[in-house]
C-alpha cells in the first residue's frame, strides 16, 4: 500500500533510521526536503570498504521502496542510484529491478575517490554545482546513502534500525561483512572475523581516509561502516597518531609550497575557493588577509586527498584544518563563504583521484582482496548503545536498569522538542547499565 508523505516522515523517525554513511543526520528531517531529484549513493569511494556494496547485493527491493519513499517525500520526479561502475554484481542485483521503472536510473561512476563525496556525486551524477558551504537541495537534489534507503524500506515494513553492515579488514583472519548488533564492541567484531593475525596492532574505525584510530571497548553505532585492522607501524596509524601542535609545527618547517594539495584537492577541483597550502603558508609566516586563508576552512570536507595522496612531505592541512574549525566553532563563527562556481576547474577530470593509486600510496594493497560476506549476524552476550548515535541531542532511557527487553523494543527517545531519533533494542537481555551515553543491555 503506498503511503503518504506523512506516512513515510513518521515511520522513519519511529524506525531511529540516521544518515549511515556520514555524520548521521537524521533520514525523517532529510526527507523534508522538496527535491526534483533523489540520488541513492552507494559509491562507498573509500579503500577496503564494502558493506554498502553487498547490503545492495542482498536487499535490492528494500533499496527500491526506500527511494521510492524519500521520492515521494521530497516530490522528486527523477532518482539515480550511483554506484562504482565495477560493482559487477551489485549493479547487477539492481538492474532488474529497475527494468519498469523508467523513473530510476543507474549512474555508474568512475573509480576515483571521493566519488561519494555529496558536492563530487551531485555534479557527477546531474551536473549541478552546490555553492560553497552548502547542500544538495539548494540545488533541488536529495542525497541519501543506500544504506539509509535500504532502512527507510524496511522501515516501511515495521522494522527499527538494530543493525549496522560492518566490513572487518586488514590483518585479520577472516575479513568478512558481517551484520553487527548496534553496541557491539569492536572486539567482538575482530572476533567475529577470526581474531588479529599480529602482534601489535591499532584499529581504524570507519574507512582508512576518513576513519579514526580507535580502542577495543568502542562500539558500533549506525554510523560505523568498517573496522581496520593494521600493524602498529603501519604508515596510516602513525599518520592519524600525530596531534595538530605537532601537524603545525611539521607544515610550518617542512611546507615546500609546492600546492600540490590545494591542485588535487577535490573541493577546490569543483570551483570553491579553498586552497590548503595558502593556510599553511599563512600559518607559518603571518601574512595579511589570514582570515581568507583560514575561513577556508569551513570548505574543507576532510577528505584527506591532501595529506593521504598529494603532499610529498607527509604534511596534513587536512589536520590543521580541522583544528582552525573547533577553534572556529569555540568562537561561534560562520562560514563566510558562499560562492557558487558557475564551472568546475577545466582540469578535474585528470586530477581525479584514482583508487588503485590511492590504495598503493597508502600501503593497503596487501589488504585488497574481496572479503567474504558471513550471512550469520553477529550474536554479542552485550551490547552498549551509544545515546548519540547522529547528529542532534542524545537520547534519553525509557527503561530503569533490570529491566527485560526485547531485540527491535524501544528503550530510549530524544529529548522533548530536541533533533534526536528514538534508539532500539539490538539484543533481547536485561538492561544492566545506564549512564549519559549508553545503555547497557546484557544477552
Ligand atoms: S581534506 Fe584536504 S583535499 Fe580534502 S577537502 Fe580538505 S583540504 Fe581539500
Ligand atoms: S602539498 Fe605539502 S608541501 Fe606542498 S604546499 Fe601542500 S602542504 Fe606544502
Amino acid at each position: 500500500m503506498p503511503y503518504s508523505r506523512q506516512q513515510i516522515i513518521n515511520r522513519v523517525y519511529a524506525a531511529g533510521v540516521v544518515g549511515a554513511g556520514g555524520a548521521g543526520f537524521p533520514a525523517y528531517l532529510k526527507l523534508q526536503s522538496k527535491a526534483e531529484i533523489v540520488i541513492a549513493n552507494g559509491a562507498e569511494c573509500e579503500p577496503l570498504l564494502y558493506s554498502d556494496q553487498y547490503l545492495v547485493i542482498q536487499k535490492p527491493n528494500q533499496l527500491i521502496n526506500g527511494l521510492r519513499a524519500a521520492m515521494t517525500a521530497s516530490g522528486a520526479q527523477k532518482a539515480y542510484i550511483a554506484l562504482k561502475a565495477h560493482y559487477a554484481e551489485a549493479v547487477s542485483a539492481i538492474a532488474p529491478c529497475l527494468e519498469r521503472l523508467p523513473d530510476i536510473e543507474l549512474h555508474l561512476l568512475q573509480d576515483f575517490y571521493p566519488a561519494g563525496d555529496e558536492h563530487s556525486l551531485v555534479y557527477e551524477v546531474s551536473g549541478r554545482l552546490i555553492p560553497e558551504g552548502g547542500i544538495p537541495p539548494q540545488v533541488g537534489v536529495l542525497v541519501h546513502n543506500v544504506t539509509s534507503l535500504i532502512q527507510i524500506g524496511e522501515a516501511l515494513a515495521g522494522e527499527t534500525v538494530v543493525d549496522r553492515a560492518v566490513t572487518v579488514m586488514g590483518e585479520v583472519k577472516r575479513p568478512q561483512v558481517v551484520s553487527v548488533p548496534l553496541g557491539t564492541s569492536l572486539a567482538d567484531v575482530v572476533k567475529a572475523a577470526g581474531g588479529v593475525t599480529v602482534n601489535q596492532y591499532a584499529l581504524i574505525k570507519g574507512g582508512p581516509m576518513m576513519g579514526q584510530l580507535a580502542q577495543e571497548d568502542e562500539v558500533i553505532t549506525k554510523t560505523s561502516g568498517g573496522v581496520i585492522v593494521l600493524p602498529q607501524d603501519h604508515l596510516l596509524v602513525s599518520k592519524y597518531s600525530l596531534s595538530p601542535l605537532k601537524q603545525l609545527r611539521r607544515a610550518q618547517s617542512a611546507c615546500e609550497g609546492c600546492r600540490l594539495c590545494t591542485d588535487l584537492c577535490p573541493r577546490y577541483l569543483l570551483g570553491h575557493q579553498i586552497e590548503p597550502h595558502l593556510m599553511i603558508r599563512g600559518m607559518s609566516y603571518a601574512l595579511d588577509n589570514m582570515t581568507a586563508y583560514f575561513s577556508s576552512a569551513f570548505l574543507c570536507c576532510q577528505c584527506g586527498i591532501c595529506d593521504m595522496l598529494a603532499c610529498p612531505c607527509h604534511l596534513s592541512p587536512r589536520a590543521l584544518y580541522m583544528a582552525i574549525k573547533q577553534e572556529f566553532a569555540k568562537l561561534g563563527a560562520k562560514n563566510p563563504h558562499r560562492l557558487k562556481p558557475e564551472r568546475p576547474h577545466p582540469d578535474r577530470n585528470g586530477r581525479k583521484a584514482a583508487l588503485s593509486r590511492l590504495t598503493r600510496v597508502l600501503g593497503l594493497s596487501p589488504y585488497m582482496a574481496k572479503p567474504d560476506l558471513n550471512t550469520a549476524p553477529l550474536a554479542p552476550l552485550s551490547v552498549r548503545i551509544k545515546m548519540l548515535q547522529h547528529i542532534g541531542a542524545p537520547a534519553c532511557a525509557l527503561l530503569a536498569v533490570g529491566e527485560r527487553v526485547k531485540r527491535g523494543q524501544l528503550i530510549a527517545q530524544p529529548p522533548e522538542a530536541k533533533t534526536g531519533v528514538p534508539l532500539h533494542a539490538s539484543i533481547t537481555g536485561r538492561i544492566s547499565a545506564i549512564t549519559a551515553d549508553y545503555i547497557e543491555i546484557n544477552g
